[in-house]
């Protein structure tokens, strides 16, 4: 063998290592999903629903409103305690489109004090109820400090009939880095809660980890969805 031709094979090699090293990363890319939770804390599903999250060591993200904690502070420390994020969905779930811009910051931050009241946090993301909202909103509530999140899967459970829709919904959509909304705090919740375990197994059967959404912004770029207007959930 000659040495040209050792030195061709050796300098070969080295061009194909970065390949060889960047390859399995790429394949190992984690398949996340963020599952994000609305309009609770309610007395009747949120304990389930954390306690079904509990068993299964997933962590997610609450959507309070002011009011719910208010009323129920133990909850919305126990999902703090519990490792799950928490942000803001405004304080009666009233809807912010067109109302004005001292409204729009007195409501979120009136709901962002109760709940840092209950968990100890300022919560730092927000929701708008209903996901209606303009560029001008979201600019007023971006400035108080507060990246605003949407959804990328609707899972309906707020109008399902059933637990079955609502895994069907999100089965039939899940892809990687999506955000999905359900509810802890509606009267279909219980469809929600009993439709979870089965998503969760799903999910993971499927390869998919679950993560609270990241709260700073620079991570939140693909987060950041545009909503439709007239798009309406609870
Ligand atoms: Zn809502």
């Amino acid at each position: 063998m000659s040495a040209l031709f050792i030195r061709v094979i050796l300098f070969m090699t080295m061009l194909m290592l970065p390949r060889i090293a960047v390859l399995p990363e790429v394949q190992a890319a984690p398949k996340v999903l963020y599952l994000t939770f609305d309009d609770g804390p309610s007395e009747r599903y949120t304990p389930e629903i954390l306690d079904i999250l509990r068993r299964a060591h997933v962590k997610v993200t609450f959507f309070v409103l002011g009011f719910r904690a208010e009323q129920y502070p133990q909850m919305v420390r126990r999902m703090r305690a519990e490792g799950h994020e928490i942000g803001n969905h405004g304080f009666y779930h009233e809807y912010i489109l067109g109302k004005p811009d001292n409204w729009v910051r007195h409501d979120v931050e009136r709901a962002s004090q109760v709940i840092q009241k209950a968990s100890g946090v300022n919560p730092v993301l927000y929701r708008p109820p209903g996901g209606l909202i303009d560029k001008h909103e979201m600019s007023v509530i971006q400035q108080a400090g507060h990246p605003v999140v949407f959804w990328t899967i609707d899972s309906k459970d707020w109008m399902a009939t059933s637990n079955e829709e609502i895994i069907t919904n999100v089965m039939s959509k899940v892809k990687p880095g999506a955000i999905i909304l359900f509810h802890d705090g509606v009267s279909n919740s219980r469809h929600t809660a009993q439709a979870l375990p089965t998503i969760l197994a799903k999910c993971r059967e499927q390869g998919y980890v679950f993560k609270v959404l990241p709260i700073h912004r620079t991570s939140l770029k693909t987060a950041l969805v545009s909503t439709v207007p007239g798009t309406k959930a609870q």
